[in-house]
Protein backbone atom coordinates (compact mmCIF):
# COMPACT_ATOMS: atom_id res chain seq x y z
CA UNK A 1 0.00 0.00 0.00
CA UNK A 2 1.48 2.96 -0.76
CA UNK A 3 2.40 5.69 2.37
CA UNK A 4 0.04 8.28 3.27
CA UNK A 5 1.12 11.62 1.26
CA UNK A 6 1.73 13.68 4.41
CA UNK A 7 4.46 10.89 5.39
CA UNK A 8 6.35 10.97 1.88
CA UNK A 9 8.79 13.59 2.34
CA UNK A 10 11.72 14.20 -0.90
CA UNK A 11 14.63 14.82 1.94
CA UNK A 12 14.00 11.73 3.19
CA UNK A 13 15.43 9.22 0.88
CA UNK A 14 13.38 6.49 2.07
CA UNK A 15 10.89 5.62 5.36
CA UNK A 16 12.01 3.41 7.78
CA UNK A 17 8.10 2.78 8.45
CA UNK A 18 5.69 3.81 5.40
CA UNK A 19 2.40 4.56 7.08
CA UNK A 20 -0.52 3.60 4.87
CA UNK A 21 -3.11 6.37 3.99
CA UNK A 22 -5.71 3.84 5.78
CA UNK A 23 -3.25 3.95 8.97
CA UNK A 24 -3.02 7.72 8.55
CA UNK A 25 -5.33 10.77 7.25
CA UNK A 26 -8.12 8.58 6.12
CA UNK A 27 -9.57 8.13 9.11
CA UNK A 28 -9.69 11.81 9.98
CA UNK A 29 -10.70 12.55 5.97
CA UNK A 30 -13.74 10.27 6.54
CA UNK A 31 -15.10 10.96 9.93
CA UNK A 32 -15.43 14.56 8.92
CA UNK A 33 -16.73 13.83 5.31
CA UNK A 34 -18.67 10.97 5.55
CA UNK A 35 -19.95 11.10 9.52
CA UNK A 36 -21.91 13.90 10.75
CA UNK A 37 -20.61 13.42 14.52
CA UNK A 38 -17.07 13.73 13.16
CA UNK A 39 -16.09 11.64 15.72
CA UNK A 40 -12.40 11.08 14.67
CA UNK A 41 -10.93 14.84 15.37
CA UNK A 42 -7.10 16.10 14.34
CA UNK A 43 -5.93 15.93 18.26
CA UNK A 44 -3.17 18.42 17.68
CA UNK A 45 -2.37 21.51 14.94
CA UNK A 46 0.14 19.20 13.62
CA UNK A 47 -1.98 16.57 12.66
CA UNK A 48 -4.63 18.63 11.33
CA UNK A 49 -2.23 20.12 9.34
CA UNK A 50 -0.97 16.51 8.18
CA UNK A 51 -4.78 15.68 6.94
CA UNK A 52 -5.22 19.15 5.71
CA UNK A 53 -2.20 18.12 3.13
CA UNK A 54 -3.01 15.14 2.45
CA UNK A 55 -6.66 16.14 1.50
CA UNK A 56 -5.29 18.66 -1.09
CA UNK A 57 -2.83 15.74 -2.59
CA UNK A 58 -6.31 13.55 -2.56
CA UNK A 59 -8.10 16.26 -3.95
CA UNK A 60 -10.68 16.14 -0.99
CA UNK A 61 -11.20 20.23 -1.11
CA UNK A 62 -14.66 19.78 1.31
CA UNK A 63 -12.02 18.60 4.23
CA UNK A 64 -10.19 21.75 3.03
CA UNK A 65 -13.28 24.09 3.98
CA UNK A 66 -14.68 22.04 6.59
CA UNK A 67 -11.11 22.82 8.75
CA UNK A 68 -10.91 26.47 8.15
CA UNK A 69 -12.31 28.31 11.05
CA UNK A 70 -15.98 28.45 10.96
CA UNK A 71 -16.25 32.29 10.31
CA UNK A 72 -14.21 32.07 7.52
CA UNK A 73 -15.56 29.34 5.62
CA UNK A 74 -18.48 31.32 3.45
CA UNK A 75 -15.30 33.09 2.30
CA UNK A 76 -13.61 30.17 0.74
CA UNK A 77 -13.93 29.39 -3.21
CA UNK A 78 -14.23 25.59 -2.88
CA UNK A 79 -13.78 25.53 -6.85
CA UNK A 80 -10.77 27.47 -6.68
CA UNK A 81 -9.32 25.25 -4.19
CA UNK A 82 -9.81 22.23 -5.90
CA UNK A 83 -8.53 23.70 -9.25
CA UNK A 84 -5.56 24.63 -7.52
CA UNK A 85 -4.68 21.21 -5.52
CA UNK A 86 -5.28 19.56 -9.38
CA UNK A 87 -3.13 21.69 -10.79
CA UNK A 88 -0.15 21.16 -8.29
CA UNK A 89 2.36 18.11 -8.61
CA UNK A 90 2.58 17.33 -5.11
CA UNK A 91 5.76 15.77 -4.11
CA UNK A 92 5.49 15.93 -0.29
CA UNK A 93 5.80 17.17 2.82
CA UNK A 94 8.04 17.86 6.04
CA UNK A 95 7.33 19.89 9.34
CA UNK A 96 9.90 21.95 10.66
CA UNK A 97 8.29 23.29 13.98
CA UNK A 98 5.49 22.56 16.02
CA UNK A 99 4.69 25.19 18.39
CA UNK A 100 1.82 23.38 20.18
CA UNK A 101 1.05 26.30 22.60
CA UNK A 102 1.07 29.48 21.61
CA UNK A 103 -1.45 31.23 24.40
CA UNK A 104 -4.54 28.82 25.54
CA UNK A 105 -6.15 28.52 21.94
CA UNK A 106 -3.51 28.84 19.41
CA UNK A 107 -1.08 26.90 17.74
CA UNK A 108 1.65 26.78 14.78
CA UNK A 109 2.67 24.82 12.45
CA UNK A 110 5.84 25.66 10.25
CA UNK A 111 6.23 23.37 7.37
CA UNK A 112 7.41 22.90 4.19
CA UNK A 113 4.99 21.36 1.22
CA UNK A 114 6.84 20.29 -2.05
CA UNK A 115 5.72 20.43 -5.71
CA UNK A 116 7.37 19.68 -8.58
CA UNK A 117 7.05 22.50 -10.95
CA UNK A 118 7.87 20.93 -14.02
CA UNK A 119 8.51 16.96 -15.45
CA UNK A 120 12.44 17.10 -14.85
CA UNK A 121 12.14 15.75 -11.08
CA UNK A 122 15.75 17.15 -10.29
CA UNK A 123 15.48 20.49 -11.04
CA UNK A 124 11.26 21.39 -10.71
CA UNK A 125 11.23 20.52 -6.86
CA UNK A 126 10.14 23.37 -5.24
CA UNK A 127 8.31 24.30 -1.65
CA UNK A 128 5.59 26.45 -0.36
CA UNK A 129 6.73 27.54 3.12
CA UNK A 130 4.36 28.41 5.41
CA UNK A 131 4.03 29.22 9.35
CA UNK A 132 0.37 28.30 10.14
CA UNK A 133 -1.71 29.11 12.41
CA UNK A 134 -4.31 27.65 14.46
CA UNK A 135 -6.93 28.06 16.72
CA UNK A 136 -8.74 25.81 19.43
CA UNK A 137 -12.44 26.57 18.59
CA UNK A 138 -15.06 25.75 21.61
CA UNK A 139 -18.70 25.00 19.88
CA UNK A 140 -21.55 26.47 21.43
CA UNK A 141 -23.82 23.22 20.87
CA UNK A 142 -21.78 20.80 22.89
CA UNK A 143 -19.00 22.65 24.19
CA UNK A 144 -16.61 20.05 22.39
CA UNK A 145 -13.48 21.91 20.96
CA UNK A 146 -11.75 21.36 17.61
CA UNK A 147 -8.61 22.44 15.66
CA UNK A 148 -9.45 24.66 13.03
CA UNK A 149 -6.70 26.16 10.22
CA UNK A 150 -6.95 30.41 9.89
CA UNK A 151 -6.64 31.41 6.70
CA UNK A 152 -4.72 34.68 6.58
CA UNK A 153 -5.27 35.24 3.11
CA UNK A 154 -9.30 35.09 3.88
CA UNK A 155 -11.92 37.81 5.36
CA UNK A 156 -13.45 37.12 8.99
CA UNK A 157 -17.02 37.24 9.31
CA UNK A 158 -16.52 38.90 12.95
CA UNK A 159 -16.50 42.77 14.26
CA UNK A 160 -13.73 43.61 16.77
CA UNK A 161 -15.44 44.01 19.19
CA UNK A 162 -17.62 40.99 19.13
CA UNK A 163 -16.76 37.75 21.42
CA UNK A 164 -13.82 35.95 19.57
CA UNK A 165 -14.51 33.18 17.40
CA UNK A 166 -12.56 30.76 19.80
CA UNK A 167 -15.56 30.67 22.47
CA UNK A 168 -12.56 32.15 25.18
CA UNK A 169 -15.34 34.82 26.23
CA UNK A 170 -12.32 37.52 25.35
CA UNK A 171 -13.33 40.32 22.81
CA UNK A 172 -11.92 39.52 19.39
CA UNK A 173 -9.28 41.88 19.21
CA UNK A 174 -8.03 41.05 22.53
CA UNK A 175 -7.86 37.23 21.63
CA UNK A 176 -7.45 35.56 18.32
CA UNK A 177 -7.10 39.02 16.37
CA UNK A 178 -3.81 39.30 17.53
CA UNK A 179 -2.79 36.69 14.94
CA UNK A 180 -5.22 37.54 12.24
ZN1 LIG B 1 -1.20 11.21 6.65
ZN1 LIG C 1 -9.93 33.72 20.52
Amino acid sequence: MPPCPCQVSPKLDFLTKPVAYSDCCQPYHDSLLNDDTATIQAETAERLMRSRYSAFVMLKPDYIVKTTLPAQQDFLDINAIESWARATNWAGLEILEHTAKLGKRHAQVEFEAYFNSSENKDDGLKAHHERSTFLKVKSRADNSERWYFLDPTVEINISQKQPCICGSGEKFKRCCGLYV
